[in-house]
């Protein structure tokens, strides 16, 4: 009996192979559909097709509110209100600062913020900052 390689469709004929998903693959073609690395411990799929970690959540977890890509469970994030955004995204427009947790701040379009001191900066000339709250 031949056994097909599910990655590959070419027959395994090595003595090693890996069972994934109720199937049979040769060791080399358990990869990453993204990023191509060899899935040797832990791996995930969705659609037949399999992900290490970080792809995985990258596309199918939680999106961030700032720059809408997935979240991995290394990005460090923040929470703001009912969304969630990497450290990265949760930056002042104006100054690029990161803002932190306690800080006040201003929140344009529910995705953009504007530290305190831009705000006042720009208040008169920037009416359309109406929204604000803070982070306890
Ligand atoms: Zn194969
Ligand atoms: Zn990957
Ligand atoms: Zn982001
Ligand atoms: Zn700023």
């Amino acid at each position: 009996m031949i056994i097909v390689c599910a990655g590959c469709d070419k027959p395994i004929l090595d003595k090693f192979l890996l069972n994934v998903l109720d199937r049979t693959w040769h060791s080399d073609c358990v990869r990453c559909y993204d990023c191509h690395s060899n899935l040797t411990d832990k791996c995930f799929s969705r659609e037949g097709k399999l992900f290490c970690r970080n792809d995985f959540f990258r596309r199918y977890g939680t999106k961030c509110g700032g720059c809408l890509q997935g979240i991995s469970p290394s990005d460090l994030v923040r929470k703001a209100r009912d969304k969630v955004f990497h450290l990265n995204c949760f930056t002042c427009m104006v100054c690029r600062k990161q803002l932190s947790t306690g800080e006040e701040l201003y929140v344009l379009d529910d995705n953009k913020f504007i530290c305190k001191e831009d705000y006042m900066t720009g208040k008169g000339k920037i009416s359309i900052f109406n929204y604000y709250y803070f982070f306890f």
